[in-house]
């Protein structure tokens, strides 16, 4: 089965072609300014002659996408009305969709969506603590993002222990330009630092993670900012950027490496952040398999990786100094042998994960 993979972002189009669960071929076009038009650009120059079905990463699916979804009109529909939820993402999915769809009349086209893992977790993780009539009036909860990532890359390690992943709890930390982290239990997603949006829980290159919800008003209230200009500033202007004026982790430790203290303060701000998931995540899984770290920083950042799960032995939680700075590549292990939980590094793969549940809906 051949399938073309979309991942349309807002500001720039991954795509992939896979074979039988190969990747045959794929590509990134950066700075796009014009999805539809990047999208197009893919077709051209991918081989889609013969292509069985379209995979497309769409941000948003809200409470109703709990799985991989054939697209029709009512689907399109559904996934317009979320825009509220994901201005920056929706829009530029549903851009790439219409597209795909226009151009190759006929190929189903399957929307694999960032959320759909998490729709699992428990009432418990899902929901604030604010009225509930308020809240369901308005669409309040937690619905978690990075899924495909999550999903893929706790399956991955369940595989790597040589267990079955249905009987395996994980922790996924997902540290890319966005990132969360993940409590899999037995396969399934039971709790997520990402909430309502991607803004919520662990620090992030320009994003704050979690506040007190209370520094809105005030910013607001004593400090005269527009609800505008504070979207902005815990958005695009906090995290590692907001600390240190470096969005990028590389820059960061390098800076760190060289004594810069605001380096060192952003780096230790984003590492006992991680820290503490690591501590909420244990408590609620109750028994942990393994510890995971995927994405950018997640991959290649060992001191990231040693930092956040430091002073951690009391729960078994140990990291080997020679296997974490490895220059090994790939999926690997990181604690000594026989520790348990056992920490991983598995580099994550969405596209193939979206060639994959695409080809598997096609199948049934
Ligand atoms: P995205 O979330 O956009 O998919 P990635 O998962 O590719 O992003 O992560 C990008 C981030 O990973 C970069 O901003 C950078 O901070 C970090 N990163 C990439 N390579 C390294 C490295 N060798 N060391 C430390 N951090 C890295």
């Amino acid at each position: 089965m051949k399938i073309l993979v979309l991942n349309c972002g807002s500001a720039s189009v991954k795509w992939g072609l896979y074979t039988d669960g190969k990747s045959v071929d794929g590509g990134l076009i950066e700075r796009v300014t014009d999805c539809s038009q990047a999208v197009r650009e893919v077709l051209f120059t991918a081989d889609v002659s013969d292509v069985d079905a379209v995979g497309h990463r769409v941000v948003h699916g809200g409470l109703r996408f709990t799985a991989p979804t054939l697209i029709d009109d009512a689907v399109l529909e559904s996934i317009t009305r979320l825009v509220p939820l994901a201005p920056l993402h929706n829009p530029v999915n549903l851009a790439g969709i219409k597209i795909a769809r226009e151009m190759l009349p006929g190929v189903p086209q399957v929307a694999v969506f960032d959320t759909a893992f998490h729709r699992t977790i428990p009432p418990a993780q899902a929901m604030y603590a604010i009225d509930v009539e308020v809240a369901q009036e308005n669409g309040i909860a937690r619905y978690g993002f990075h899924g495909t990532s999550h999903e893929y890359v706790s399956h991955r390690t369940a595989e790597l222990l040589g267990r079955d992943p249905a009987q395996t709890n994980v922790i996924t930390l997902h540290l890319g330009n966005g990132a969360s982290a993940c409590a899999v239990r037995a396969g399934r997603s039971s709790a997520t630092s990402m909430g309502l949006t991607p803004l919520e829980g662990l620090v992030m290159g320009s994003r704050s993670g979690n506040v007190d919800p209370a520094v809105v008003f005030h910013l607001h209230r004593v400090a005269g900012m527009s609800f505008d200009a504070i979207d902005d500033l815990l958005n695009q202007r906090s995290g590692l950027k907001g600390l240190c004026g470096d969005n990028d982790m590389r820059e960061v430790l390098r800076r760190r490496e060289e004594g810069d203290e605001a380096a060192a303060l952003a780096f230790d701000v984003y590492c006992d952040r991680i820290k503490m998931y690591v501590g909420a995540y244990y408590a609620l899984l109750g028994r942990v398999d393994a510890i995971t770290f995927t994405a950018g920083v997640g991959e290649n950042a060992a001191p990231v990786r040693e930092a956040s799960l430091s002073g951690l032995e009391a729960l078994g939680i140990v990291v080997d100094p020679a296997r974490n700075t490895a220059a090994e590549r790939g999926e690997r292990i990181i604690s000594p042998d026989g520790a348990s939980p056992v920490v991983c590094v598995v580099p994550t793969d969405e596209e193939l994960e979206i060639a994959n549940q695409t080809a598997e809906l096609l199948a049934r």
